[in-house]
């Protein structure tokens, strides 16, 4: 099952002539597709900013947000 992110392993940074430490982290591995919708770049699935963008691109009930409208 896709989590939507990818980890960073932990590493040695430099950073203004200092090495820091960076932990392990989740970084998101979506792109915005366009205003309403983004992806995942790792499975591809498609996601939502909100309820009625869902509704319009798979359902294709309009309504008065921008680029939403019929
Ligand atoms: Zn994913």
């Amino acid at each position: 099952m896709c989590t939507h992110t990818r980890t960073v392993k932990g590493h040695w940074q430099s950073e203004g002539g200092e090495d820091i430490w960076v932990d392990d982290h989740e970084v998101p591995t979506t792109r915005d597709i366009d205003l309403h919708r983004y992806e995942c770049t790792k499975c591809g699935k498609v996601m939502y900013y909100s309820e009625a963008a869902r509704r319009y691109y798979e359902e294709g009930i309009t309504c008065s947000v921008k680029g939403l409208e019929g």
